[in-house]
């Protein structure tokens, strides 16, 4: 079908043909037949790079420009996000019916807000966490969305994050009965039940841009899936390294997945060592340059330093633990086809599009403390498979497991390759989870019934696929929690939310969290300090995941509580009484630690040091705490402990930029981090004025600050500088920064 033929607006047709699109792929088309484009509900399941967001395009500009409509879009993580974000902006020279032009906003941070300014953009890309809080905020402009697209709906399975979007889907469809529903997937067995719960037509096929060729590595040999074989030369004892090296030596990529962090660090540096004599001299020399973009990037660690190590190689690692400016930076080389193997964890094959000619399943199981080593669910395996193949580059994408026996080949072969991929399952049904929703629910209006309740948890995926009767004893559980803690209120057969239960709700905390953070403002410690607070929010169940302290530092650990005892808010457990419960408090104690030590300036190589906490780890702990700390001022503020609004306000600044006190007036300058803060601050200029009055050569003299950052840092604090002045400092400071400069870069 020709996107000629479709009857989408034309301004919109000729956007496409711009970017070289003139047919529609199959399942496009498919999607298109069964009436995507006549406002149908629709579960679309097909592989990745199937064209998938394509249907959403043309859905959503067909209801903004001919249909005066909104559409929102939800995506699981912000990253994939902004990359649709992006996509979408290339319609924003479209015009409207009204004269005015298409515009795309994206929201994703930030849960205590209805941004109301949202209500401007014609296209809203958010995440399922964004829009729940929107929902709770009953943010005015939901009511105008006449299309809502879900992206990746696969991850319903997720006991995390799968809830959210189904209440989400739910309670849109709640909101507005008429709104037509964009569902997309990765192919899954019970399509047809998600459609059937969403009143939508399921569309499956399994078509791919590019040919997908699965098999299994045994000794020296692939066998692949149609029964065809291929040697791989025997140069190591290690069989993903001898794939990397086939794959290279034929000019290729792959994208090589390990269990954890660890073995992708030394798998990448075991392929660097074998690869790197195969590499032409140009792209060695590339690599030495990209090689010490990745230490002049972020903040220089042990884990940077590795990295940079292999990259110059032609190898790279991509795990959670690494910093978000170096993920970027291996995903676009790895892009250019700068990086020859990338060994990445299995997040990958759900977060980044990454393709590769090769993907090389390395292991297969997966290790979880408290299960031990368990196989990886289909689904997940025929994730990584999926980035196999560069759409418009290769004609075939190969997928291959590596097995250590003749046993386990055939094994793979019949549970990986041809195995269906697993019913998705609702993980709705767990009080920890539900009892959030359950209090939304009567916090934003949606029900102010037990039957309301019922009757809306009634329309989840949860009591589709099971029975409504199965959560009713969950949501009674739910509700004699809630009441107990003086969160909702019950007044005849009418059950309202108390100003507690809807600020919680609006915060978007687990309401335990609210009893553990309202109980120990008012409980109090014989002497607060930062750690108190620090370790009140680490104890609530939205610090998540926990940090769980290793044996080597247990002792260290006792003595940071015994120093401690009369600063925290909770009664310390004896080891004899309940062991279980003194090892969470001693967990509880390193998190305010790690978060003590990171306000105090702490260098994140120290942090990966003392605390093994990387920066990616550092990174999500950080924005976590935040957030709680902003949730313990508002309800410090709502039960009128005015004393601690103060301390509260000082601490969630200083989480955010890792400083200390001294260091608060200095930060609050864009462009200026806590590296920067502290060298302005030794250099005797301690507050705003002090910058402004200081001339600029002073400023440019220091360590990190360049001309430009001089500029932008005077320019905010009304600083004049002359325009000569300013040129022939340009010139002066034009000579190259020193490498270890650009190394601290600055947050
Ligand atoms: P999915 O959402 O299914 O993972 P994408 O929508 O990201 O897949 O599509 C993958 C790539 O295919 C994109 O680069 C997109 O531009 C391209 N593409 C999509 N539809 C077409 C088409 N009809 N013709 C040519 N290229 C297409």
């Amino acid at each position: 079908m020709k996107i000629e033929e479709l009857s989408i607006p034309d301004s919109v047709k000729q956007v496409l043909h711009t970017s070289g699109l003139t047919e529609l792929y199959p399942p496009q088309e498919e999607a298109v037949l069964a009436g995507a484009l006549d406002g149908k509900n629709l579960v679309l399941a097909s592989p990745t790079a199937s064209g998938k967001t394509l249907v959403a395009e043309l859905c959503a500009l067909k209801h903004v420009v001919e249909g005066d409509g909104k559409v929102l879009y939800l995506s699981p993580l912000r990253a994939l996000a902004s990359e649709k974000w992006e996509e979408f902006k290339k319609y924003t020279n479209i015009k409207k019916k009204n004269g005015r032009r298409v515009s795309v906003g994206i929201s994703t941070g930030d849960y205590d807000s209805s941004d109301p300014w949202m209500g401007k953009y014609d296209i809203i890309v958010t995440t399922n966490e964004k829009a729940d809080s929107l929902l709770r905020h009953r943010a005015k402009w939901v009511n105008d969305v006449s299309l809502v697209v879900a992206d990746e709906v696969h991850l319903l399975n997720e006991p995390e994050r799968g809830p959210t979007l189904e209440v989400v889907l739910a309670r849109l469809m709640q909101v507005n009965p008429d709104i037509q529903l964009l569902v997309l997937s990765a192919t899954i067995k019970n399509v047809e039940e998600i459609a059937e719960w969403l009143k939508a037509i399921p569309v499956t096929t399994e078509w791919r841009p590019v040919t997908l060729r699965e098999g299994v590595f045994h000794h020296d040999e692939i066998l692949f899936k149609d029964g065809g074989a291929q040697k791989v030369e025997k140069s190591s004892k290690n069989p993903a390294v001898n794939l990397a090296l086939y794959t290279v030596k034929s000019g290729g990529q792959a994208l090589a997945f390990a269990g954890t962090r660890r073995n992708t660090i030394s798998l990448a540096k075991k392929v660097a060592a074998k690869i790197n004599h195969v590499l032409s001299k140009p792209m060695k020399r590339s690599l030495k340059q990209l090689s010490e973009q990745v230490l002049a990037t972020g903040a220089r660690t042990r884990i940077s330093e590795q990295l940079a190590e292999v990259v110059a190689k032609g190898a790279a690692f991509h795990h959670a633990g690494l910093g978000g400016s170096h993920r970027k930076l291996i995903e676009k080389a790895f892009r250019e086809g700068k990086i020859k193997i990338l060994t990445a964890t299995p997040t990958l094959a759900f977060g980044v599009n990454l393709p590769a000619r090769v993907v090389i399943v390395n292991e297969y199981r997966r290790y979880e403390s408290g299960y031990g080593y368990y196989p990886i669910p289909v689904l997940e395996y025929k994730q990584m498979a999926g980035r196999a193949g560069r759409p418009s580059y290769d004609k075939v994408g190969d997928s291959i497991l590596i097995a250590k026996t003749e046993d386990e080949r055939d094994y793979l072969m019949e549970s990986y390759i041809l195995a269906d991929t697993e019913r998705i399952w609702s993980k709705l049904a767990v009080e920890r989870i539900l009892r959030s929703h359950v209090l939304a629910t009567i916090a934003s209006d949606f029900a102010h019934t037990e039957q309301g309740i019922y009757e809306f948890f009634g329309k989840t995926f949860y009591a589709y696929q099971y029975d409504p009767r199965a959560i009713k004893g969950v949501i009674a559980k739910s509700l004699g929690f809630l009441f107990t803690e003086k969160m909702v209120e019950v007044g005849g057969d009418k059950i309202h939310a108390t100003k507690f239960g809807r600020r919680v709700s609006e915060l978007y905390i687990d309401p335990l969290t609210g009893v553990v953070i309202r109980d120990a403002l008012s409980s109090r410690a014989q002497r607060l300090t930062d750690i108190s607070f620090l370790h009140m929010i680490a104890r609530t169940p939205d610090m998540f995941p926990k940090l769980r302290p290793y044996s080597k530092e247990m002792d260290s650990l006792q003595f940071f509580v015994e120093d401690h005892q009369d600063e925290f808010m909770f009664d310390l457990p004896t080891v004899y009484q309940d062991r279980l419960a003194f090892e969470e408090f001693l967990g509880e104690a390193k998190m305010s630690w790690v978060l003590k030590a990171w306000m105090d300036e702490t260098s994140e190589d120290e942090m990966i040091e003392r605390f093994r906490v990387q920066p990616g780890d550092l990174y999500r702990l950080i924005s976590t705490s935040k957030w709680l700390l902003h949730a313990s001022h508002e309800l410090a503020s709502l039960f009128k402990h005015k004393d601690l609004l103060p301390h509260l306000a000082r601490l969630t600044v200083r989480i955010e930029k890792g400083v200390k006190p001294e260091l608060l007036p200095l930060v609050k300058l864009e462009g200026v981090g806590r590296a920067r803060a502290r060298v302005l601050y030794r250099s005797g200029l301690k507050s705003v004025d002090d910058v402004k009055r200081a001339p600029l050569r002073k400023l440019t003299g220091l360590p990190l600050i360049g001309p430009r950052i001089a500029r932008k840092i005077k320019e905010q604090v009304g600083g004049y500088v002359k325009a000569d002045d300013w040129q022939n400092l340009q010139k002066k400071t034009k000579k190259k920064k020193t490498a270890q400069q650009r190394a601290l870069t600055d947050y």
